[in-house]
């Protein structure tokens, strides 16, 4: 199998395997308990947590281990608004976010509305960034919370974070930042309050994700119990998942460069052997480059899915291609129904290899011509 679907996840790196494979087979004490073993365990995840800090490279806050970038995201934003809540009457109750968001962050917010929070969803441009104009005119004294993600997980673009904060604390509110596509393949952008994170984007494991947090802007805790993670994020943590974490942090912050200019070949590369006659999603300018979304008028992006099976790729967002719904990161280009249904997403990273991307892609363009011709 080829592997191109390195948003929706990434293989674990053998050096994250071997850091955790003692926390998985012999030392299985509860990091929580007093006990020598336990005090050991606990070491462990302090080591891993200052090693996710340091790949962050935000200073004035911390981090809690949380069990996905999703459960961060959902923390952020209704432990947020619980604080603000709290504070009584007049409080600020506005959300502003984006409509290229991650479902964990849009789901929340709608959930959020649906408990009497005043939700914005903004639009964004057709190379998907989004207008600081727009935003500007949307600040006002009730927003609370800005979110706005830095890469995106289904075409890759980013966004301005560094300004986008600026312009929200200028305003009195708060900024999230989903990082979970940028961490490891960027440097993350200084200036919000939260920024969420996933290990297993990083070539860490599955099942582990963190919050990072401005000292004093913390969220209400979430999950109430034993009172972990200072009281803020309760249940046992599992020292195995919190120690691969820390190995991929460190890993990905010592290769950085070196993946980035991998990428950096593999996006020419791929280019070159897809051909003419596909059009980018997408700015081209602000983008990671380890993610090519692409269409290409005609084509029907699933039907090539299924023509080619030893290749892993998609059609959006991991969970858009289940859904069978035409990607919403599309829609708010302006993309149509049948210009969506007509991309594809190929990711790839550390351990593609140019030869087999390059494969792939002639075999992508030459499945793509045979539909077109098939169907004239
Ligand atoms: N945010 C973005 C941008 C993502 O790509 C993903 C994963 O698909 C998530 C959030 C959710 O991460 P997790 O799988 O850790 O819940």
């Amino acid at each position: 199998m080829i592997y191109l679907d390195y948003q929706a996840t990434t293989p674990l790196a053998p050096e994250v395997a071997k850091a955790m494979q003692p926390w998985i087979e012999e030392k299985f004490a509860n990091p929580h308990s007093p006990s020598r073993w336990g005090n050991e365990a606990e070491a462990a995840i302090e080591v891993a947590r200052k090693q996710v800090e340091k790949a962050i490279g935000l200073t004035g806050g911390s981090l809690a281990f949380t069990g996905s970038a999703t459960e961060a995201l959902n923390w952020a934003l209704k432990g947020t608004v619980e604080k603000a809540a709290a504070k009584g009457k007049g409080a600020r109750n506005r959300i502003v976010t984006v409509a290229t968001e991650h479902a964990a962050v849009l789901d929340t917010c709608e959930w959020l509305a649906s408990q009497g929070v005043d939700l914005t969803i903004l639009p964004v441009q057709p190379d998907g960034r989004l207008d600081l104009d727009l935003l500007a005119r949307e600040l006002d004294k009730n927003v609370l919370l800005v979110a706005v993600m830095q890469v995106n997980n289904e075409i890759g673009v980013t966004q301005p974070i560094s300004e986008i904060a600026k312009m929200t604390h200028e305003a009195g509110a708060l900024m999230l930042c989903d990082a979970v596509q940028a961490l490891g393949r960027m440097d993350i952008c200084a200036g919000p309050d939260f920024v969420a994170v996933s290990a297993h984007k990083i070539y860490g494991p599955k099942g582990i994700g963190a919050l990072w947090m401005r000292k004093g802007a913390e969220p209400a805790p979430f999950i109430h119990g034993g009172g972990q993670e200072r009281g803020l994020r309760s249940g046992t943590l599992s020292t195995a998942l919190c120690v691969g974490f820390g190995a991929a942090a460190k890993l990905a912050e010592e290769r950085q460069h070196r993946d980035y200019d991998h990428v950096q070949k593999l996006w020419g590369a791929a280019l070159r052997a897809l051909g003419k006659d596909w059009i980018i999603n997408g700015s081209t300018a602000h983008r990671y480059h380890g993610n090519l979304n692409i269409r290409r008028e005609g084509v029907d992006g699933a039907r090539l899915i299924a023509d080619l099976r030893d290749i892993a790729f998609s059609l959006g967002s991991a969970c858009a291609s289940g859904s069978g719904r035409p990607s919403h990161v599309l829609r708010a280009l302006g993309l149509n129904y049948r210009q969506a249904r007509s991309s594809l997403r190929l990711g790839f990273g550390r351990y593609t290899k140019q030869k087999e991307l390059v494969d792939a892609c002639r075999r992508i363009a030459a499945a793509a011509h045979e539909q077109e011709t098939l169907d004239a």
